[in-house]
């Protein structure tokens, strides 16, 4: 497991739902799949690692 150190948590602007499949630039929970309302920028290695979370996964994992 490589070590990953938590920076911050911050709540994602809400995206207008797009008109197409294509146009959605919207953010998914990585967790369960909802749309995503948090991001976290983790410190892994040399790399910022940023995940994308809902209210109710954020809370579970972070
Ligand atoms: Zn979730």
């Amino acid at each position: 497991m490589i070590q990953r150190t938590l920076i911050s948590v911050s709540a994602m602007e809400a995206k207008a739902v797009p008109i197409s499949v294509t146009m959605d630039k919207r953010k998914y929970c990585i967790t369960c799949g909802t749309l995503a309302t948090q991001k976290a920028l983790f410190r892994v290695m040399d790399a910022t690692l940023i995940e994308r979370y809902c209210d109710k996964c954020v809370t579970e994992n972070i």
